[in-house]
């Protein structure tokens, strides 16, 4: 499946973006979700359009392009705890001030091509993961703040994450935030909200409270996070067979804020409530 396909609403985004003249780009994006892969492509997807000589198309043959898709384009790196490494650092379980000083020197000098650092971790099996606290920590962020806020020209820093209070909020204040919504959720089951929440998106705003207790019913014999989870894939659904409408992507993203406040503890009645007031308008 292209990525256009699957993630119609932020690839026209960027598509629009990067076609206006003169570029107006932001210098720092955070893409945050539980669908690592999927953000690291559309992190790839944004450095190919950037750097494209051909015909920016899904399936452009160019030489960047070509690099780029094989992970081998110089200008385009991945920045993680075993990634890009200086050769003198021998740090293991964190993204070093190393290395955020090679890339502040790297951007001393001028390149031919738009650079894109792409910040992430690894898991055991190489697997693309999120930035957190530990990983990325305050001393390396804080060394990176200055280029990110002073931008050399055709530079970008993209930020992977699973919550965006994963990051430093001076990284967060900097950047601009995108919620990807996972498609690969291990069951796509939402029998669980049937009859409870489905056709949500025609209630009206006086049927908010009702719906909540609805949910917050569920609870009384299912974890309060799957039956979020039942929403979400539900949502999900919707979002497949209604692939250009930004609302449900919104509500997605409004529903994994809730999956995180019950994450935290927070008042389930509160949560389910404030969710659904967000979501039925
Ligand atoms: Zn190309």
């Amino acid at each position: 499946m292209l990525l256009s396909d699957k993630y119609p609403f932020l690839t026209n985004y960027f598509n629009q973006m990067f076609n206006t003249e003169p570029l107006r780009a932001p210098q720092s994006i955070i893409f945050w979700g539980s669908d690592f892969e999927s953000q690291f492509i559309l992190s790839r997807e944004i450095a190919r359009l950037l750097n494209c000589i051909g015909d920016k198309s899904d399936g452009c043959t160019c030489i960047n392009c070509n690099w780029i898709r094989d992970n081998a384009h110089p200008a385009v790196q991945i920045i993680s705890r075993v990634d890009n490494k200086p050769s003198d650092d021998d740090s293991k379980t964190v993204i070093s001030i190393k290395q955020a000083n090679e890339i502040k020197g790297s951007l001393m000098t001028s390149s031919d091509f738009y650079r894109v650092f792409i910040f992430c971790d690894r898991d055991d099996d190489g697997n693309i993961c999120g930035l957190n606290q530990q990983n990325f920590q305050e001393e390396t962020a804080n060394a990176l703040l200055k280029v990110i806020e002073e931008p050399s020209s055709r530079v970008m820093f993209i930020f992977l994450a699973r919550y965006r209070e994963d990051l430093l909020q001076t990284i967060v204040s900097r950047s601009q935030c995108f919620y990807v919504p996972s498609y690969e959720r291990p069951s796509g089951d939402y029998s669980i909200i049937d009859g409870v929440f489905t056709d949500y998106y025609e209630f009206k705003r006086k049927d908010a409270f009702n719906a909540a207790e609805g949910l917050i019913n569920l609870t009384k014999e299912h974890p309060p996070i799957d039956v979020l989870s039942g929403v979400q894939n539900y949502m999900a659904e919707l979002l497949k067979s209604n692939p250009a409408n930004p609302r449900f992507i919104t509500d997605i993203e409004t529903v994994e804020r809730a999956k995180r406040q019950i994450v935290l503890n927070m008042n389930v009645q509160n949560v389910f409530e404030n969710m659904c007031l967000d979501i039925i308008h």
